[in-house]
């Protein structure tokens, strides 16, 4: 099936999608990006997404190129073309093609470039692996130090993927300093008892729209969330652990460099917060 996706004002067949070689994103990583689920033909949580567009926007001195009712609009228009029930939409941002390479960002007059597609995942809210879990490894954090912006350098984050892949298992939690940072797409949580416990909010890690979310829906369960930082040793102790994104909701982790947490099953926190979260943003979905 040809999809149609966006690009710089036109919806296109993605085989006439074409970006210059010179563009800043293919040749310097010089573009950021955001990922938005969609649940029953509708977008989930939208307004954070595009607000933390606006973020890293800002951060890169990359001029915004639409208002958010236009980014809505492109949203809604690609589901709607692509007939996507369950998915995604990705967008994509770069500095622009300045028509040739050079260090020193071009001319403020160059206009950024501008993609979305879609990607239809049946079966997203109803991921068999959450029942299941995850089970992670441990890899060192390399990545630059402004983990806050969501770029499109993505080199060392699929890297850890492959090693995780490699190990026979589904993902990679970076460390630093002998701290979880957050996972290779997604940010990581162990629980004690009652209690959360997640990385709190720096340059050193992407902040989730879902961990937002998911956060803010804890402390309406009346459960206990604390943000500090915890090691791989701690979250082997730890009763269970999860860590959410945009595409993956809340999924629970069951093992952590070969030790099983608590039962080795996904624990009872992150199995309702998972269900919590699809109710809630399916309500407030657009
Ligand atoms: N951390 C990293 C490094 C990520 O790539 C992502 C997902 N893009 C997340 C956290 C989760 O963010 P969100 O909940 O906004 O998808």
């Amino acid at each position: 099936m040809t999809r149609t996706v966006y690009l710089n004002g036109d919806y296109l067949p993605e085989t006439e999608a074409k970006v210059s070689i010179f563009d800043r994103g293919f040749l310097m990583a010089d573009g950021v990006y955001e990922v938005t689920s969609v649940l029953g033909g509708k977008l989930v949580d939208f307004a954070g997404h595009v607000k933390r567009l606006q973020r890293s926007l800002d951060e890169l001195e990359i001029r915004n190129p639409l208002t958010e009712a236009e980014w809505l609009e492109v949203h809604r228009q690609l589901v709607a073309r692509n007939g996507i029930d369950e998915g995604m939409v990705y967008l994509q941002v770069t500095r622009g093609n300045p028509g040739d390479r050079d260090f020193a960002f071009p001319p403020e007059d160059t206009p950024p470039t501008v993609v979305l597609f879609t990607q239809a995942k049946a079966g997203l809210a109803d991921n068999p692996a959450a029942k299941t879990g995850w089970r992670v490894i441990s890899v060192p954090d390399i990545r630059w130090g402004r983990r806050d912006i969501k770029t499109v350098q993505l080199l060392y984050p699929s890297m850890g993927k492959m090693m995780a892949k490699k190990a026979g298992v589904d993902d990679a939690w970076f460390t630093e300093d002998g701290f979880v940072t957050e996972g290779t797409s997604n940010n990581a949580y162990i629980v004690k008892g009652n209690r959360i416990i997640t990385r709190a909010l720096s340059n050193d890690i992407l902040h989730g729209i879902t961990r937002a979310a998911v956060l803010r829906f804890a402390r309406e369960a009346q459960m206990e969330v604390e943000e500090r930082s915890f090691t791989i040793d701690e979250a082997k102790q730890a009763d269970e652990a999860f860590i959410t994104s945009a595409s993956a909701f809340v999924m629970p982790v069951v093992q952590v460099d070969g030790a099983a947490l608590g039962t080795g099953k996904p624990g009872h926190v992150a199995t309702r917060l998972r269900e919590i979260y699809l109710e809630e943003m399916r309500k407030a979905a657009v």
